[in-house]
C-alpha cells in the first residue's frame, strides 16, 4: 500500500475553513492575502508526546509550490477527530488557522506559520474553557 493513500482532500472542510476566516475578526490578514489552503484528511493515528494530535498546519515551501499550487496544508487526523462535535471541530480549525503568519516584506508577502504563543493559548482558554487546552495540540 502506498502511503499517500492514507490522505484524501476534503473540500467540505475547506469550505468550513473559509467560513471561519470570513467570520473571525482576527483573520483580517488572511482575508486580505487570500492564501490557497488545502485540507487533507489523514487516516493515520498521530500522537505527539503521548497525546493524540487532532490536526496540524504547514506552510508549503516555495520549491513545492512549483508542483502543488497551495500555500498551506491543514491535515486533519480523522481517526482522532471523529468524536468531536461540529462546534469542537470548528474550534480545532480556528486554532490551526491561528498558526498562519502572513508578513509583508520588501520582497513581497511571505506566508509562514508561527508556533503556539501565550496570547493564542489564553484566547482559546478564555473562549472555550480549560479542557480545550488539552485537546488543541497540533
Ligand atoms: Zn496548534
Amino acid at each position: 500500500m502506498f502511503l499517500y493513500m492514507d490522505y484524501e482532500r476534503n473540500t467540505i472542510t475547506e469550505q468550513i475553513v473559509w467560513q471561519i476566516i470570513a467570520e473571525e475578526p482576527d483573520f483580517m490578514d488572511i482575508r486580505v492575502a487570500q492564501p490557497k489552503i488545502c485540507v487533507l484528511d489523514c487516516m493515520l493515528v498521530k500522537k505527539s508526546e503521548g497525546r493524540l494530535v487532532f490536526a496540524d498546519i504547514k506552510a508549503v515551501p516555495d520549491q513545492y509550490k512549483v508542483l502543488c499550487d497551495m500555500d498551506y496544508i491543514i491535515t486533519v487526523y480523522t481517526r482522532n477527530t471523529f468524536l468531536l462535535t461540529d462546534e469542537q471541530f470548528k474550534i480545532l480549525l480556528e486554532h490551526e488557522l491561528r498558526h498562519i503568519e502572513i508578513k509583508n516584506t520588501k520582497k513581497g508577502i511571505v506566508m509562514g506559520t508561527v508556533g503556539h504563543d501565550f496570547e493564542d493559548f489564553y484566547a482559546i482558554v478564555d473562549r472555550y474553557g480549560m479542557e480545550w487546552s488539552k485537546c488543541l495540540d497540533g
